[in-house]
């Protein structure tokens, strides 16, 4: 059997015309494909495409796109009334309602209409691709390409390998969506492919800190977004993607990893579930959407006035965090001691506080063990560009020795978050998380190193691939904190990957080439 290529591929079908199936079309209509759309509601079909046209010509009259251009675009899209006039694609992609039955019974009804060398795609963000295809005559021709909401504007695709589906399926998916400019990665269909599965930790251990009353939504959020580096906060983006879709792909996750405590939902979660609080789409989840009521915000520390130093001691591990010397530069702050101590915290000595990388342990037994002052703080993408830092002091430490770090902080430009006593912090553990379940991925051969962090990166808009940041950050650090982690709760949800293992004692390294 040939198969059909980029330059081959003329026509595709998308079998769906709701949110997904409708964007998928315009992509492939931007590239100059003939699109057959069909779907078994023709209102939907018709409501569907007309939204598309208006909002694309409104991006003609804001001079944002080229009139031709979308002119173009718009009569490369053609209605099917019924799924025998997809005879003609070369590639058909499914995107109807996430059931299997009604997956599995349109690519049979398919493969008596189309020809034999017609690639299937299915656009499932969660059920088996081996499963959808295993009632086809030739399962090989099945894939999955996982397109991510808005399809127009994300640039990730998944493109899933089922036991069954052919080498030759995925490289003609990819080189195809390559051609349409996207990031395709390649995943075998495992439970939440590489996204939805690395990225249930994000969420997570946010939950598990608001359950834990560490700080108020406002302020978790502004921990991960300003001072993390993340795009958004996991609270505010769970409200955006709707506590109930949220919410069912990590049970759905949860559950096809025989309820691993890695991916525990949350009681907190579920409640907002129960009592139709999804987030934006209902007006209320953690925040409220209702225009007259102001956004609570999050909590920053008073300005402190109190005279910062002009030279600061530090030790430790201070290479992996180039931008913090360059913030102190840009402060008039200059560094003694600067000797570097591989593998130890970087840490900095403000008026006798050690101030010092959350290593996983709490900063009161720091303090005990030390017998000074301790303020931990939290990982940063970018100490440097972050508009906050995080701190939690130790129990031990005096109100003055706190204020001495805070105004440290603040004389360096960031609003300072101050959390309990909290191991690991909240951006450093979930880095850390994020970093563990990536190594699963790659532990287990569903995914490689780069495509595993290019998913993360372009699919979730994470500010460094979780496996980059591992390495920038040093493995025997992650396993440290997650050891930390597992040890203060005694939950296995923070044991660590036994890759995780080998790469801290220096058994492994990954390979990173190729990264986007
Ligand atoms: P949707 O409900 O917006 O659209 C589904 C469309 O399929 C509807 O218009 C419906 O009329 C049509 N349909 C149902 N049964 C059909 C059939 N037998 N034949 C033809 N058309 C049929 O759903 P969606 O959000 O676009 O999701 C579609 C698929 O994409 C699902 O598998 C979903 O898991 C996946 N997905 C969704 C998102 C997302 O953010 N919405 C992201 C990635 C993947």
């Amino acid at each position: 059997m040939t198969l059909p290529t980029t330059s081959t591929i003329t026509t595709i079908a998308v079998i769906g015309a709701g949110t997904m199936g409708i964007g998928i079309a315009q992509v492939a209509a931007t590239a100059g494909l003939t699109v057959l759309l069909f779907d078994i509601n023709q209102d939907v079909l018709t409501r569907s495409l007309d939204t598309m046209r208006q909002r694309l010509r409104k991006r003609v009259e804001q001079g944002k796109a080229e009139s031709k251009t979308i002119e173009t675009l718009i009569t490369n899209i053609h209605v099917a009334q019924h799924l025998s006039e997809l005879s003609s694609a070369q590639l058909v992609i499914e995107a109807v309602a996430e059931k299997l039955a009604i997956k599995q019974s349109i690519f049979g009804e398919l493969e008596a209409i189309c020809h034999k060398s017609t690639i299937f795609a299915s656009n499932t963000s969660s059920l088996s691709i081996t499963a959808i295809g295993c009632q086809l005559k030739h399962p090989e021709r099945l894939a999955g390409l996982h397109f991510f909401n808005p399809a127009p504007v994300m640039k990730l695709v998944e493109v899933i390998r089922g036991l069954e589906t052919s080498p030759e399926v995925i490289e003609q998916l990819k080189a195809l969506t390559l051609s349409w400019g996207k990031v395709p990665v390649i995943c075998r269909s495992t439970p939440g492919f590489i996204v939805n599965r690395v990225a249930r930790p994000f969420y997570a251990e946010t939950l598990r800190a608001l359950e834990e009353q560490v700080g108020s939504p406002a302020t978790l959020d502004s921990v991960l977004r300003d001072a993390g580096g993340f795009a958004m906060g996991p609270l505010q983006l769970t409200d955006l993607i709707g506590h109930d879709v949220n919410y069912a792909v990590t049970e759905s996750v949860f559950q096809a990893f025989g309820y691993d405590p890695r991916f525990q939902t949350s009681l907190m979660q579920l409640e907002l579930v129960q009592a139709g609080h999804f987030g934006r789409k209902s007006k209320q989840g953690f925040y409220h959407y209702d225009d007259n009521k102001p956004q609570p915000t999050a909590s920053f520390a008073a300005k402190v006035h109190l005279n910062h130093p002009q030279t600061v001691k530090v030790r430790g591990d201070w290479q992996i965090f180039p931008e913090f010397a360059q913030l102190l530069s840009e402060n008039g702050i200059s560094l003694e001691g600067l000797a570097q101590q591989p593998n130890q915290s970087p840490t900095l000595l403000v008026n006798d506080v050690i101030i010092m990388l959350t290593n996983g342990e709490l900063a009161s037994f720091h303090a005990q063990r030390s017998g000074q002052a301790v303020v931990l703080f939290d990982l940063s993408a970018n100490y440097l560009s972050a508009s906050a830092i995080t701190l939690t002091c130790a129990t031990q430490n005096n109100t003055q020795q706190n204020q001495h770090a805070i105004a440290f902080f603040q004389s360096l430009g960031k609003n300072v978050i101050v959390l309990p006593d909290y191991p690991a912090l909240l951006t450093m553990r979930t880095v850390a998380m994020l970093c563990n379940e990536a190594l699963d991925v790659v532990n287990k051969g569903v995914a490689t190193v780069q495509d595993t962090d290019n998913a993360m990166r372009f699919g979730v808009n994470y500010p460094k691939g979780p496996l980059t940041w591992g390495a920038q950050l040093g493995w025997p650090r992650m396993l440290s904190v997650l050891e930390q982690l597992a040890q203060f709760y005694g939950d296995s949800r923070y044991r660590p990957n036994p890759l995780l293992r080998q790469l801290a004692a220096g058994y492994q390294s990954l390979s990173f080439k190729e990264l986007l």
